[in-house]
């Protein structure tokens, strides 16, 4: 799939970078769009966090939808998009994943015990 990467900081605050979807994927029209802080332009974590989520909506139709409306699959999708950052890295150590927990904890709307979160970061150490 064709992707668009632009780095600005015209961001809101706090983000470090997303995935723009375009309006009518079903018909093929348009390019998704990542949209990176600058700061970012040498890191490849963010970048493949990003990439995730492309391929993501690559192999969901609705990829977009389900993602803003359920929770469940939110999660799924955002751990994913963390492991290719940790892999990225080269973190394996649980303290060196602490802002990757307070980001699904805080920033995401997901409801999620910090605990649960840190039981499934676990496991993605383990099979990294
Ligand atoms: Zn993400």
């Amino acid at each position: 799939m064709k992707v668009k990467i632009i780095y600005t900081d015209d961001l809101k605050v706090g983000i470090g970078g997303y995935v723009k979807f375009p309006l009518f994927p079903l018909f093929g029209l348009g390019t998704p769009t990542i949209r990176l802080r600058k700061k970012y332009i040498e890191d490849e974590g963010i970048l493949n966090h990003e990439l995730k989520h492309i391929e993501q909506y690559g192999k969901k139709w609705c990829h977009a939808q389900l993602y803003t409306w359920n929770k469940a699959y939110r999660y799924k999708c955002e751990l994913e998009a963390y492991t290719e950052q940790i892999k990225a890295y080269g973190y394996n150590r649980l303290n060196q994943c602490d802002w990757v927990i307070d980001s699904l904890a805080n920033k995401y709307n997901l409801n999620k015990k910090t605990d649960d979160i840190k039981v499934d970061i676990i496991k993605i150490l383990n099979k990294i």
